[in-house]
């Protein structure tokens, strides 16, 4: 994953959706600010007080492996003193009435706990770490700290199961798969900064509805396809899931 350096674009027109169409969320740091979780960037945002190159990229972990543990086993901590709101809630309520699926950029777990089933972390997940010998071995930590000397089945030094800035993504071919099938597609909390994240919205096709759910709406090329919702995530979404339901 990598920071903004440019934008994309997608030229389709608005339309509407059938009564049983699949739900795609692409949601990022915004839904869970109302929460208590800071946001990337804006007012507040964690990489004020944080350098990504300090705790967040390959780089740091070589370097200083305790300092990017610290950083997330703070975040860690802090997730299990918030809980979901009604941005989370609406959107697991929607299940009962379609088809939804969820690609979450976000590495909280605030979607699972207000009930959604369907979730694809593109950027990893705070309360799983990973083997550093082998990516395919992930443990459950349930709030549990990682620290220096923690190790896999392989004896080797667990890493938080979250992908960096410099790292592939490997759930990206899946995504994009996902939203290419997207009846309709709701874009919530997300500031278009992170790539290749940020180019998944605009891989739905033609038809779909798009709406976009942001209190700030970014300034991002090819988001005259979307309706755009200018309000906070726990107030729109709620609004949003009614009005999809009477359609
Ligand atoms: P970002 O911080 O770059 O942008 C957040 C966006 O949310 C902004 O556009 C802001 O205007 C909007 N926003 C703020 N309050 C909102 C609200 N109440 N309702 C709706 N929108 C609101 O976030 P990003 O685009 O997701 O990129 C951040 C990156 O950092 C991601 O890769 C993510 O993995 C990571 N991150 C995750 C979390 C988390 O897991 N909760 C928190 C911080 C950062």
């Amino acid at each position: 994953m990598r920071e903004k350096s440019a934008a994309a674009s997608n030229p389709d027109a608005m339309s509407g959706a059938t009564p049983r169409s699949h739900i795609v969320v692409l949601s990022g740091a915004g839904i869970s600010a109302e929460s208590g979780i800071r946001t990337f960037r804006g007012g507040g945002g964690l990489w004020h007080d944080f350098r990504i190159e300090d705790v967040a990229t390959p780089e740091a972990w070589q370097r200083d492996p305790e300092r990017a543990l610290g950083f997330y086993n703070v975040r860690r901590r802090q997730l299990y003193s918030v809980e979901p709101n009604a941005g989370h809630r609406a959107l697991a309520g929607l299940e009962r009435d379609f088809p939804v699926t969820i690609i979450t950029q976000n590495i909280d777990n605030l979607h699972e706990r207000a009930g959604s089933s369907n979730i694809l972390h593109l950027h990893g997940a705070l309360d799983k770490a990973r083997s550093t010998a082998d990516d395919a071995l992930i443990y459950d930590l349930a709030g549990r700290d990682i620290r220096l000397g923690n190790t896999c089945e392989l004896g080797s030094q667990l890493r938080p199961h979250v992908v960096w800035f410099g790292e592939m993504v490997p759930e990206l071919e899946r995504a994009e798969e996902i939203v290419r099938h997207a009846d309709v597609l709701i874009v919530v909390g997300t500031s278009f900064s992170v790539y290749p994240a940020a180019n998944l919205a605009f891989l739905a096709p033609s038809h779909a509805r798009k709406v976009l759910v942001n209190p700030e709406i970014p300034d991002t090329v090819g988001l005259d396809a979307f309706e755009c919702i200018g309000e906070p995530a726990a107030r729109a979404l709620p609004r949003l899931a009614e009005e999809l339901r009477k359609r």
